[in-house]
């Protein structure tokens, strides 16, 4: 044991122990977030014990399972060694005995349960080796005839140090003190049916018996409902104000449709669908505005999203601007890169690119032209938003694959085209941003979360594309799935071999995809196999690449790097290893690497048995859809909101009571509601907000 601590001497502060408790108990509850009284009640218990009622020990073996409380008079109290060191303590009632067992004791517990002491004990009974037992159950000494609560004991989340009790009786007086006042009016609360926020707070903190227990640690009871709303009203509210800050800001106009937009649209080999239309003419009209546009582009693996951006690229230009295009991979920024500058440069553009590969020269010459603003458009990925690199005059940021940046990434770029000549801050301008996500959002999670953005959807694929065949086979009949590949490659296709994923080490993910080229190589040595991976120089993966896209390979073994973006028509055969072990999100984002041309595809799933559930859910859902949001929502059923939005929420717990799988309903009437009042009721909004964001509102910022 550590020796004692020293007391200090006393001091004014020491001598004041009241006072220092009182911080000391403020202190640490701030650790949990709470510091105001306000914090304090809707700090809600995530369960209830019942206490209220006390049954006999006999009856209480029955109710394995479920715990139960009993009361009874200590018989006997003995530390016992064997099989190790214990508490055995038993006590009695008029029915029958318990055994209590607590393997971590203190000293001071034996006298504390010496024998004809009075406990009610609650925990949870299992039949042991000597009768019914109860292992570290909680208990109490009391006298006889002590009352019982009368309602259910809530259990609120915790952290260290903060015991149970402590939290009961801050959050008792914090009750006794907050303003009551209901921050929303009786017809709204009417037309929704839903109850006063103090009967309902109340009612959490401490029901009733009668309560139904039941519809109470489900959340389903009315007050939970009131809870929930408030809850996303104040999420909704303080998302659509942070949108309106955003509109105050100022941004240079990007008006002009001019020469470069309408050529460029001439010299593609394709029409627009109805859809990219759709969604250029949504982004045209943001690009004109004073305003920085900050616009989410969804659309499924191969809806044609990266014509759409060099479109509103070629506005940008016209306009007189610089555009940048950020992509999170070196080979899906080279092959934007190849694409945009073989469509753009013939029409005169100059385009530059910047990557972490660049030589040294290189990337000073491309710093150069991005600075002199020689450069109108500029491709490549996180060495964008480097120290070093000035943009002369960013009118557009343009991020690819969104979900793979960091909310302080995306940040960073749009951050290089402020005005850094402005002091003024109030008077800077912000380059208009276009987001663009493959992995489609469910509705009610962008909903929730992207309501401060502009949201557009491609939801229709280019014409003439066949949808992608899905099988999943078993890995035991590879060597058939390595003969359909050969038969598959003499016909002329290309064929993607997708390699393990092995997350805890990357040295082993590459030495299986060495590995599988390598057998692969051997046994198709009539074929020309290919081998891509991340650790490979950059010009290496170049020049694999473009050997594939010249289809002078016919077979791609590949890791994850291929995994968003990569644009091969030609390529319709995709075979992926262990596919147990990919998301899906992944999975999907994988096969839509095929089925890009017109030549019907074909996804093979190999999979290791036996599949555990998940797995097996989601090979499931991969064979029997193609649709991308379909998949989304099924994800956020398997996964849950938090795993699957990513970077730009984790770590924010911001919904702590509404479960968007569960609350949907909820989610679209507290957006109707936060409509109503910010046009209507701005004074209702402002209470509402200041009750429940406080410094949550932060998170939202960005
Ligand atoms: P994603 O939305 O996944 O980024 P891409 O932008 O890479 O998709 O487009 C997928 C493929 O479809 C590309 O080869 C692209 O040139 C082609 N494409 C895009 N729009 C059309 C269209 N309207 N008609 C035909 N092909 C198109
Ligand atoms: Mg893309």
């Amino acid at each position: 044991m550590p020796a004692p601590k020293r007391k200090p001497a006393a001091t004014a502060a020491t001598k004041a122990t009241p006072k220092a408790a009182k911080n000391k108990v403020a202190e640490k509850l701030a650790r949990l977030g709470l510091r105001t009284d306000m914090d304090l009640v809707l700090h809600l218990p995530m369960r209830y014990e019942d206490e209220t009622k006390i049954v006999p020990i006999r009856e209480a073996g029955f109710m394995t399972g479920y715990p139960a409380q009993i009361e009874g008079i200590v018989t006997s109290c003995d530390v016992q060694f064997r099989p190790r060191r214990q508490l055995v303590v038993k006590v009695q009632d008029d029915s029958g005995e318990l055994v209590m067992r607590f393997l971590n004791f203190y000293g001071s517990q034996t006298k504390q349960l010496a024998t004809g002491t009075r406990i009610r004990v609650r925990g949870d009974v299992r039949h042991g080796f000597l009768g019914h037992e109860m292992v570290h159950p909680s208990y109490k000494v009391v006298t006889e005839g002590a009352p019982l609560p009368s309602a259910l004991t809530p259990v609120y989340p915790s952290g260290e140090g903060i015991s149970q009790a402590l939290l009961r009786k801050a959050i008792g007086n914090a009750l006794t003190r907050v303003d009551w006042r209901d921050t929303l009016p009786p017809p709204l609360l009417s037309s929704l049916d839903l109850p006063a926020f103090e009967w309902s707070v109340k009612l959490l903190h401490n029901p009733t018996p009668e309560v139904d227990e039941h519809a109470l640690t489900e959340r389903t009871h009315p007050a939970w409902t009131r809870m929930k709303f408030d809850e996303l009203l104040a999420q909704q509210l303080s998302l659509k104000r942070a949108q309106a800050a955003r509109r105050s800001q100022g941004a240079s106009p990007l008006p002009v449709i001019g020469k470069l937009s309408q050529e460029f649209l001439n010299t593609l080999p394709f029409a627009l669908t109805a859809a990219q239309q759709r969604v250029l003419d949504e982004i045209r009209a943001d690009l004109r505005e004073a305003f920085p546009m900050q616009r989410l582009l969804q659309g499924d693996v191969g809806s044609g999203k990266t014509v759409v951006a060099a479109l509103a690229a070629a506005q940008a230009i016209d306009s007189g601007f610089q555009a940048v295009l950020m992509a999170p991979t070196e080979i899906l920024a080279d092959q934007h890169f190849r694409k945009i500058a073989a469509w753009m440069e013939p029409l005169g553009v100059n385009v530059a690119w910047l990557t972490g590969s660049l030589k040294k020269k290189e990337k000073q010459d491309a710093q150069a032209r991005i600075e002199s603003g020689r450069a109108q458009l500029i491709i490549g990925t996180h060495a964008l938003i480097q120290e070093g690199v000035e943009f002369s005059r960013l009118g557009l940021v343009i991020v690819d694959e969104q979900h793979r940046f960091g909310v302080g990434q995306r940040l960073a770029l749009r951050n290089k085209g402020l005005d850094a000549a402005q002091a003024d801050e109030s008077k800077q301008t912000v380059p208009h941003q276009l987001m663009m996500s493959a992995t489609p959002i469910p509705r009610t999670l962008a909903m929730t979360y992207y309501a401060d953005l502009e949201v557009s959807v491609i939801d229709a694929l280019p014409p003439g594309r066949t949808p992608v065949l899905t099988r999943v086979i078993d890995q035991n009949r590879r060597d058939e799935v390595i003969s359909r590949v050969h038969a598959a490659a003499l016909e002329g296709r290309q064929v993607y071999w997708v390699c393990p994923l092995i997350e805890e080490s990357e040295a082993l993910q590459l030495q299986t995809a060495t590995e599988t080229y390598e057998t692969l190589a051997a046994t198709l040595s009539d074929l020309r196999v290919g081998l891509v991976h991340g650790r490979l120089k950059q010009a290496e993966k170049q020049e694999v690449m473009e050997a594939f896209v010249r289809g002078e390979l016919q077979v791609l073994v590949a890791t994850t790097v291929i995994e968003v973006g990569v644009d091969v028509p030609n390529a319709s055969l995709m075979v992926i290893e262990h596919a147990e072990r990919f998301g899906l999100s992944q999975l999907h984002q994988l096969r839509g690497r095929v089925g890009r041309g017109t030549a019907e595809s074909v996804c093979v799933l190999l999979y290791q048995s036996p599949l555990g559930p998940v797995a097996k859910q989601r090979l499931a859902t991969m064979r029997e859809t193609n649709d991308g949001f379909e998949i989304a929502r099924r994800d956020l059923e398997i996964r849950g909101p938090g795993e699957f939005l990513g970077a730009r929420q984790s770590g924010q717990a911001i919904l702590r009571f509404a479960d968007l799988a569960t609350d949907q309903w909820l989610v679209e009437q507290a957006r109707d509601a936060a409509q109503m009042l910010l046009k209507e009721q701005p004074a209702v909004a402002e209470a509402h907000l200041a009750r429940w964001m406080g410094i949550r509102e932060e998170f939202l910022k960005v």
